[in-house]
């Protein structure tokens, strides 16, 4: 299977889908991961052009951990509008890729360019199999399903929870590539540059707890659900990545995910629509 991960900012297909993505290696499938925007602003001291060089390099190394494909756009940060030329765009890499699964950001969220990154998502949903729209490249035979990534703070529209337990260490370490993000501007617009570490091994650490924070969330708030599934072992899962269906695509039927992408990890909450 193809899943393809569509984020805004280099490193938010990994956040959103890191610890799922090496998860879905192991089983064989081919993951892409899209940045619709190349980061050039999210830094308080560095140039754009320079940024931009310095993220992809830093996305290029997560994605080698990762094993994924990682495609970067030209499109500068906080310049993202959903025109038609990145509706097109999107459609053609899509097409290209050919993606059974997608996952993006939810279109409730804070920054513009998360928010058009969805709309433009949620836009290509039924163009993808109509031949008469980007004519040179072949339309999709069917749509495919689609999920948006979401956080423990709108925890109530999770409907599928993958626990990532197993690769979580390794999760850490993909965002340990992104340094410019998690040890420079994320800390500076905190206002608490001087919490980062200095060692390799304390920035690890530091990490684990400041991105852990949703993940452990996740998995406090389904843990019944994750007891009755794995029972005993449930009770130790830490991590989790949560999911809600987008209902555009193709439609989710009761385990599609675990029979489709043979994750017996990922758990269906409720009714998929
Ligand atoms: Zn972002």
């Amino acid at each position: 299977m193809n899943i393809m991960v569509i984020g805004a900012h280099p490193d938010d297909p990994d956040a959103m889908f890191g610890g799922g993505a090496m998860l879905c290696r192991e089983h064989g499938h081919s993951v892409c991961m899209v940045s619709m925007t190349n980061g050039n602003a999210g830094h308080h001291e560095m140039r754009r052009t320079e940024l931009a060089k310095r993220r992809h390099e830093e996305a290029m190394a997560a994605a080698k951990i990762m094993d994924v494909e990682y495609l970067i756009m030209s499109v500068n940060d906080c310049e993202l509008f959903p025109t038609l030329e990145n509706r097109n765009m999107l459609i053609t890499e899509m097409r290209k890729f050919k993606p059974d699964l997608i996952i993006t950001h939810p279109p409730c969220d804070y920054h513009p360019d998360h928010r058009y990154t969805s709309q433009l998502v949620i836009d290509t949903s039924y163009l993808l199999i109509v031949p008469a729209i980007v004519p040179e490249i072949r339309p999709l035979t069917e749509n495919p399903f689609y999920f948006f990534s979401v956080d423990s703070p709108m925890s109530n529209m999770i409907n599928a929870v993958l626990p990532i337990d197993r690769v979580w260490n390794k999760k850490v370490k993909v965002w340990h590539q992104h340094e410019s993000q998690m040890y420079e501007w994320l800390p500076w617009t905190r206002k608490k540059l001087d919490e980062v570490p200095k060692t390799e091994v304390e920035k690890l650490k530091y990490l684990s707890s400041q991105r852990g924070a949703r993940h452990i969330k996740t998995a406090n708030n389904f843990r019944d659900l994750l007891i009755c599934e794995f029972g005993e072992g449930g009770k130790s899962i830490r991590y989790a990545e949560g999911f809600c269906t987008a209902n555009i695509g193709k439609k989710l039927i009761q385990d599609d995910l675990v029979k489709s992408f043979s994750l017996s990890d990922f758990l269906k909450i409720g009714d998929f629509k």
